[in-house]
């Protein structure tokens, strides 16, 4: 693709013939282009970080730029030298405020693991194209064991350039760790929930990126002659060449077959095994939240009202941009089609910030926004398991009354009033095991004389399932087996 361009503009204009030796890559806005012209170009391999009415914002060489302008669209360059700008962010880092680096990230994880055994592990879920591992960290309570917890994961870093988005995961595990026995909230997360967290996925890019200065985005496959694979278009669901690139100089070049990396295969693989519930992908840039399906305009999503739902909530904390993924354009064989289209995962994709790389003073800020709609995303993953069944009965038997009261009131909310015949009832038989579950919590408790969780079912109005539940068994036991329970207690239930 590049070559080809370069043949042509030669001898058009020495300005950018010129610019084509040195090539720098510049961000670009290009203006007067349909929304088919749109999804054409990331099939014919351009590289587009931000589309919107009529435009597209792509990284793009001074030929390419010549091309745009010849065809009459219109033309603003964004960031003529994205090797300068770079370079210029780096500038930007003090000690107290930088980005994560492979080496720094894999030092504090290991901080981590060493201050706080208790809490998180380390495991190499697997290796890169050059031998590096990718690192994931586990928080929960007794994080050796494989609890019947809800999962939920947190991945930054398919793409190499986009460093907040290794960031805000890492960011999320601080607060995790650091708030745990402190604040009540995050102390129930750590508890109840197996949280992941994958900093960096594509090691060997970012590696790439920081160290060369350059705007890569892609792992590090040799291709013969060119180099890398883009991570996110080589997952295995609706992998193809619709928003993705046969060549393997065009920077979304799918790779040979689907799961052809062992970057996305060590994905594929982990996931199957820890059966996530929910999942967050970190980029940059747009400032959006993208939720499936992306490989084609207008694919229906059966559980499209709870992406939508979760997605405008998740946007409250930050201000993004709820959307189907395909409104930016549409793309094969991402992680998100992936996982949600396989494997049932109610996952979103983070379009962080309004450039690929801002100033590193900017990066409290970023976090400080997507810090919360992460840990709002892992306290849902525990609430429905409507999206993904797979061993949500044995997540249900193992709730807390506590988590049990707070998933009955989100269902209760989100599907109450659901339109929707075939999801309400879905939600519906979900609400049936959870008050089951509450109720049998409570009964147990008022055999032993304590009142106080029957207190807490009776302050939550949605609960009123699993009160009933509680009601006729108790008062049908007592009437049959009398002085079981406390009579007060009865008293209290009959009111
Ligand atoms: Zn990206």
């Amino acid at each position: 693709m590049r070559r080809r361009i370069l043949s042509i503009a030669c001898g058009i204009s020495l300005f950018f013939a010129s610019a084509a030796f040195a090539a720098p890559k510049s961000l670009v806005r290009v203006g007067g282009l349909s929304p088919a012209q749109i999804s054409h170009l990331a099939t014919e391999g351009y590289d587009i970080p931000k589309t919107g009415h009529g435009f597209a914002e792509l990284v793009l060489e001074g030929p390419q730029i010549e091309a745009f302008a010849k065809k009459g669209h219109s033309i603003k360059v964004l960031v003529r030298d994205l090797d300068e700008y770079v370079k210029k962010v780096k500038q930007t880092q003090t000690k107290n405020s930088a980005y994560y680096t492979y080496a720094t990230m894999i030092k504090k994880l290991n901080e981590w693991v060493e201050k706080y055994p208790d809490i998180c592990r380390l495991e190499s879920i697997g290796k890169s194209c050059e031998d590096r591992d990718i690192w994931a960290l586990k928080i929960s309570d007794n994080p050796g064991k494989n609890e019947p917890e809800p999962a939920a994961l947190l991945m930054g870093a398919h793409h190499a350039r986009e460093w907040p988005s290794i960031e805000v995961p890492m960011a999320t595990a601080k607060k995790l760790l650091e708030e745990y026995n402190g604040d009540p909230e995050i102390t129930r997360l750590v508890n109840e929930r197996e949280i992941w967290i994958v900093p960096m996925v594509n090691p060997d890019g970012v590696t790439y990126s920081m160290e060369k200065s350059r705007m890569w985005r892609k792992n590090r496959r040799n291709n013969s002659g060119t180099y890398g694979v883009d991570l996110n278009r080589n997952y295995g669901y609706q992998w193809g060449n619709v928003g993705a690139s046969n060549s393997g100089s065009s920077d979304t070049y799918h790779g040979t077959g689907p799961f052809s990396e062992p970057e996305s295969c060590a994905m594929r693989d982990f996931v199957i095994r820890e059966k996530f519930q929910a999942s967050i992908s970190y980029h940059t840039y747009s400032e959006l939240i993208l939720y499936p399906f992306g490989y084609g305009y207008n694919i229906p999503n059966p559980d499209q009202k709870i992406f939508v739902k979760m997605a405008g909530e998740m946007a409250k904390f930050n201000g993004y941009d709820p959307k189907n993924s395909a409104e930016l354009y549409p793309a094969m064989g991402d992680s998100d089609d992936y996982f949600y289209g396989e494997r049932k995962i109610l996952c979103f994709t983070f379009e962080l910030c309004s450039t690929f790389i801002p100033n590193a003073s900017q990066i409290p800020t970023f976090n400080q926004l997507n810090v919360p709609a992460a840990i709002y995303l892992i306290d849902k993953a525990g609430t429905y398991g409507i999206v993904n069944p797979d061993g949500r009965e044995e997540i249900v038997n193992n709730l807390s009354l506590d988590s049990s009261l707070r998933a009955i009131t989100d269902i209760v909310e989100l599907f109450g009033s659901e339109g929707n015949v075939a999801m309400r009832n879905e939600a519906l038989k979900q609400l049936e095991k959870i008050s089951l579950r509450t109720a049998g919590i409570v009964v147990e408790e008022i055999k032993s004389g304590n009142a106080e969780a029957l207190d807490k079912v009776k302050a939550v109005p949605q609960a009123s399932l699993a009160m009933s539940f509680i009601r006729n068994r108790v008062l049908f036991e007592d009437a049959h087996r009398s002085s079981q329970y406390r009579q007060d207690l009865i008293e209290k239930l009959k009111n």
